[in-house]
């Protein structure tokens, strides 16, 4: 195969004695040089299916910070394939040397399709597609964050035999298949705990349809006011938890996720003795284009 991930390392993080829990982070933000994290996990069977299947394109969807257009656009590159990008927002027509991830993408080959926010929301519809198809030719389509049913066979080879030794997973959840993944793999007598990282009661659902066991729940207490929502105390968290630890983590997913499992830590929700594996599921390359947000507001920066 051409496309390969890198196993990922359980690192400890040495926390004050009386906090009472073990706490390690499983790096998914190292898998792979260019693009971490869940995305990679959720492309490597599409990508299969794709090259099996002789498509010359892949299609997707994303906002203009995207996570997953980044990593489309790199594994197209790796692989040979060619890329398509549906960005939201058609203000962002023109505007792409001044945004980190679509210069990246564009960098990789991608080529940019810009739709209204209100076309975007008709992404699934089938009128929709066929016209891009019309447009665009044949593509292998994955939808807006990469979750399908192959998505979340990717996601079910994060955890290994030895994570069988924690208590709880923990990771953020966006459209819920990196989750998905996890619950499918996981020991029924671990608990998997899904922070999103957006408003929104719809996730329990989508969450339930993929999965084949109930050890999981979603804290829906942190998500800063909804998706790519922050403020100072989030960035202060990132900002110390990395001279802290050395490890950084992204505004939008895991550093919200993180400041849950901290302060959760603090009200003793785990039991003592609990160990707890975290997920750090990648999206560090989102960090430039927040950072340009925060500037122009006056805001303090996320230590790069
Ligand atoms: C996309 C993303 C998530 C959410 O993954 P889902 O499978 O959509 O729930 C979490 N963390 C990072 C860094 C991401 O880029």
């Amino acid at each position: 195969m051409m496309f390969k991930l890198e196993n990922s390392v359980n690192q400890y993080i040495n926390l004050p004695r009386e906090l009472g829990v073990g706490l390690f982070i499983k790096r998914e933000d190292e898998i792979h040089s260019f693009v971490s994290g869940n995305k990679y996990r959720k492309l490597k069977y599409n990508l299969m299916e794709a090259q099996k299947g002789g498509f010359g394109t892949l299609l997707t969807f994303g906002g203009a910070y995207s996570n997953h257009i980044a990593a489309v656009a790199s594994a197209g590159k790796q692989i040979g394939i060619k890329t398509i990008g549906v960005i939201r927002g058609n203000e962002l027509l023109g505007k792409k040397r001044k945004n980190a991830t679509l210069s990246f993408a564009k960098q990789c080959g991608m080529r940019f399709k810009y739709v209204s926010r209100e076309d975007y929301r008709n992404k699934t519809n089938d009128l929709f597609i066929e016209n891009l198809r019309n447009e665009f030719g044949a593509f292998y389509l994955i939808p807006e964050g990469g979750t399908n049913e192959l998505a979340i066979k990717g996601c079910e080879e994060i955890l290994n035999e030895e994570d069988g030794y924690f208590d709880y997973i923990c990771c953020s959840v966006g459209t819920g298949g990196t989750i998905s993944g996890l619950i499918n793999c996981s020991k029924p007598s671990q608990q998997v705990l899904g922070f999103p990282a957006l408003k929104g009661s719809f996730l329990n659902e989508d969450i339930s349809k993929f999965v084949t066991k109930p050890n999981w729940k979603l804290i829906s207490d942190y998500h800063f006011g909804g998706y790519a929502k922050i403020n100072e105390d989030l960035v202060s968290f990132i900002n110390k938890f990395k001279a802290l630890y050395g490890i950084p983590f992204d505004p939008i997913y895991t550093g919200k996720m993180m400041y849950g499992v901290f302060d959760l830590i603090k009200k003793k929700y785990f039991p003592k003795g609990s160990k707890i594996l975290i997920i750090h599921t990648g999206g560090l390359q989102g960090i430039s284009g927040m950072n340009t947000v925060l500037k122009n507001k006056g805001l303090s920066l996320i230590d790069i």
